[in-house]
């Protein structure tokens, strides 16, 4: 089964809305001819409009960085899948490491927030990954074993959900899972969606790798059986360095 790669831009908590606009027009007009991998920028919730705007007619699609799970109501700084789907966003990414660690993320509401994107229709990035201590401790496979189940739990529309392994020492510090280290993973999570959803299905899901993905290491990140993208931050921020992962995600 062959999978569509994935190469998906999380800009943080960066770049205005000129920047931003201004980066997707960049990136529009150096993507590559020919056949492309899926494109995706997702940039901070004000400056949607203008991203949107900007990659209107393009192969790049937008997507948000998190959203919640209630359709509206008393969530002060929270933002519904409606409200992402009437900005014109197609995917979103829920339980980054970023939103765990900093904002008290937790199993629970990762899931809460995967179901709800999922039934709204939206491609939903689903983060999980080990912290160093988990690593050293010989946990990661059952981190990613509670994170990866838990965040389905009550999902059936397996073709709308993407799984971003990102471990979390890996991320903004330069230091990257080797192409092995990172298969391993990657195989452990497409061995628990087969027992999830079967064989088919499982084979159909992108699993992403996150963790200063840069050109330089992409081509053999990308090489691996079980990695189909990745999900990138500081180098999504360059226009000519995120054309260059999206053209060692065309050489796949
Ligand atoms: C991320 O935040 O998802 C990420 C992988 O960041 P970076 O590429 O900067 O390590």
């Amino acid at each position: 089964m062959s999978r569509r790669i994935l190469i998906a831009g999380n800009w943080k908590m960066n770049k205005t809305s000129a920047e931003g606009a201004a980066l997707v027009k960049e990136i529009v007009a150096g993507l590559p001819k020919g056949n492309l991998p899926e494109v995706l920028v997702c940039p901070p919730y004000l400056t949607i409009p203008a991203v949107v705007e900007a990659a209107k007619g393009s192969p790049v699609a937008v997507g948000a960085e998190n959203v919640h799970w209630a359709a509206s109501g008393a969530y002060t700084g929270e933002v519904s899948t409606g409200m992402l789907l009437d900005a014109g966003l197609t995917h979103v990414i829920v339980g980054h490491s970023e939103r765990r660690q900093y904002f008290g993320e937790t199993d629970e509401t990762v899931n809460l927030r995967s179901k709800a994107a999922v039934e709204a229709g939206l491609v939903t990035v689903i983060c999980v990954g080990e912290t160093l201590t988990e690593r050293e401790n010989g946990e990661t496979a059952s981190v990613i074993d509670r994170q990866t189940r838990k965040a389905l739990e009550g999902i059936s529309d397996y073709s709308k959900v993407v799984i971003a392994y990102e471990p979390v020492w890996a991320i903004g510090t330069g230091k990257t899972a080797t192409p092995d280290m990172a298969q391993e993973v990657h195989a452990q999570i497409r061995a628990i969606l087969t027992d999830i959803y079967g064989e088919t299905a499982a084979e159909s899901v992108r699993i992403l790798y996150g963790g200063s993905m840069k050109p330089a290491n992409a081509p053999e990140l990308l090489a691996k059986k079980d990695i189909d993208g990745g999900l990138i931050g500081g180098a999504s921020l360059k226009a000519p360095d995120f054309l260059a992962l999206v053209a060692a995600g065309a050489a796949v």
